[in-house]
């Protein structure tokens, strides 16, 4: 029998849009098991600042990474400073995310582009430029943060649900060519989370018909998250491939 290892010492772990909410959250645990951290930002610098000098001060090693996911440019130019400093991308957190309230019909075409090009594209880029490294090294693993929307659905929000529907598609797809390799890909599908994205779209009335249909009667804290993310990162979560994880306390039960 192995011992069991969930320790991340060693392994750089890159968590995109990890300057505030879940993201944030991702970076402060994979730095707690040992890994050295990307926290890449596109517009919280403040945040992204604030975090590293509070890893750094626990004697964690993390440095932060402005850069747009959605742009391959940028996204070329984030993987050579990551590479050149900190080293290889052995862990990937694809968690940068956008959402948009908005009926299909009143939906313009830019925001659509918008959209898919952050929550789909950008993990899309994000793999390509690991994946090399990883199938050479023999070994890696990738979390996209997806969202229970991804796959039930939801009625104002069908573009953000369509674009995690794929982000789920793209993973069991991703997870399966790439475990030859010693690759796994894997999602998280939460249900609503303490962020801003959940405060900034909900008003108080949404949110009281909303923690009423939750059992735990509460949202998930972004840690809650995090933890999932951390296993599905880890050693010991080997034969874990091209799954969701839902953490949604039960909310959609399936
Ligand atoms: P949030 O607090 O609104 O944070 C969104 C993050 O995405 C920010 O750090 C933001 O970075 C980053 N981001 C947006 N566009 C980006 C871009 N072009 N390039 C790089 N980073 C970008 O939301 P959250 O709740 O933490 O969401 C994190 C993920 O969880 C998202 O994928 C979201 O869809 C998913 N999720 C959230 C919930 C929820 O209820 N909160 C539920 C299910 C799934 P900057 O601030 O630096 O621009």
């Amino acid at each position: 029998m192995g011992q069991f290892n969930n320790s991340l010492e060693g392994q750089v772990c890159l968590v995109t849009g990890a300057g505030r909410g879940i993201g944030a959250a991702v970076a402060r645990a994979v730095a707690a098991r040992g890994a050295r951290v990307a926290v890449n930002y596109n517009s919280s610098y403040n945040e992204a600042r604030t975090l590293i000098t509070e890893l750094q001060q626990h004697g964690y090693t993390a440095l932060a990474f402005q850069g747009d996911i959605s742009n391959e440019q940028e996204v070329s130019r984030l993987f050579a400073e990551i590479r050149t400093t900190i080293g290889e991308v052995d862990l990937l957190v694809n968690n940068a995310g956008i959402t948009l309230r908005s009926l299909v019909q009143d939906t313009s075409t830019a925001e659509w582009d918008r959209l898919m090009n952050i929550n789909l594209r950008g993990a899309f880029l994000c793999c390509k430029e690991v994946l090399p490294y990883m199938i050479r090294k023999r070994y890696g693993r990738i979390v996209n943060i997806a969202s229970s929307q991804g796959i039930d659905g939801a009625s104002f929000e069908a573009v953000y649900a369509a674009s995690k529907g794929g982000l789920i598609a793209f993973t069991k797809s991703l997870g399966r060519e790439a475990a030859p390799s010693g690759i796994t890909v894997n999602a998280i599908a939460p249900g609503p989370v303490a962020t801003d994205m959940i405060y900034s779209h909900l008003d108080e009335e949404d949110m009281k018909t909303l923690l009423g249909e939750l059992p735990e009667g509460r949202l998930a804290a972004p840690e809650e998250v995090a933890s999932a993310c951390v296993f599905l990162l880890s050693r010991d979560a080997a034969y874990i491939n091209a799954q969701v994880l839902c953490v949604d306390g039960g909310w959609k039960a399936r």
